[in-house]
């Protein structure tokens, strides 16, 4: 899918029936399957407002929107769309505020719309494993630079780990915020909280390894640092800053942003793809547990 303007997509995809159509195919690219039987034809039941294809052997009944990010909600296919153009349109995303005004829906359902979104990238483990030579490196989002603020609570000690190039450039970046018992009182990140960002984020067959777990080391890794500042600078402006709660939440479609830019794909159409299949539901509930401070 090429990246259209704003303006054709809308008049595109200007009504349900041309969403869910869209969807259908998103969802049964090679025609629709039965996943109870197999069998390769469905009959539609048009009398909800989204179709259901009910298979022409066992008459299991499908919806259009299970498994996909759109499941369980009551907010139009239409709004969705946009959400989804609006989200990959935009190098630096969208806000729940902005995106409330802009398909009209309250500020609490584009929020969770969003972190939907975001759900479906984490599901699909979108970024790769660092591979290659590897550096982590220790820093902080939430207080400028400031080596007398250690103990800010403001300040929310992470990692971040990237498959390091020649020239010394980030290939591919991942970001942990660390749990605060992980941070010991002099800011260094505990040996602990690395080797469980190293063993979740790192291929077992990178060539090498090599980490500094505080932030303000003389030794640190400089492209990890900037794209560190990176991170903060995107969350302050995009989202007006950013609490701890869903951080790595955030963190993970700021590296969900870079590594598809680095690997120069195309947002759109790879979103769509994702956010259309193989989806465990997304709720307040399941955001919680995932994302739970301890
Ligand atoms: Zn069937």
């Amino acid at each position: 899918m090429p990246f259209p303007s704003l303006e054709s997509f809308l008049n595109h995809y200007n009504n349900e029936e041309i969403c869910s159509s869209f969807l259908f195919q998103l969802k049964w690219p090679l025609g629709f399957c039965c996943s109870e039987c197999n069998h390769g034809r469905a009959y539609a039941v048009t009398t909800r407002r989204l179709p259901l294809f009910e298979c022409a052997s066992c008459k299991h009944q499908h919806s259009l929107t299970k498994g996909t990010a759109m499941e369980n909600s009551r907010t139009p296919l239409r709004k969705w769309f946009i959400a989804i153009y609006l989200f990959a349109s935009s190098e630096d995303g969208v806000s729940a505020i902005n995106l409330s005004h802009t398909i009209q829906v309250t500020y609490k359902t584009a929020w969770l719309m969003l972190h939907k979104l975001r759900d479906a990238l984490d599901q699909a483990e979108c970024d790769p494993l660092l591979n290659g030579i590897v550096r982590v490196q220790g820093g902080a989002y939430g207080s400028p630079f400031n080596p007398y603020t250690e103990k800010d609570p403001q300040r929310h000690p992470l990692l971040a780990g990237g498959s390091v190039h020649d020239t010394g450039e980030v290939d591919v970046l991942r970001l942990r915020i660390i749990d605060p018992q992980h941070v010991q009182p002099n800011g260094y990140i505990s040996h602990d909280g690395e080797q469980e960002f190293i063993k979740d984020a790192v291929s077992l067959t990178a060539a090498e390894v090599k980490s500094v777990r505080f932030r303000l080391h003389r030794s640190c890794f400089r492209p990890l640092v900037r794209c560190i500042a990176e991170f903060s600078s995107w969350a302050n402006l995009t989202f007006h800053g950013l609490g701890r709660k869903y951080l790595q939440a955030y963190a993970n479609e700021f590296t969900f942003r870079y590594n598809s830019r680095q690997q120069r794909q195309p947002l759109l159409a790879r979103i769509f793809q994702i956010c259309s299949n193989q989806l465990t539901p997304t709720t307040l509930r399941s955001l919680t547990q995932k994302y739970r401070i301890s």
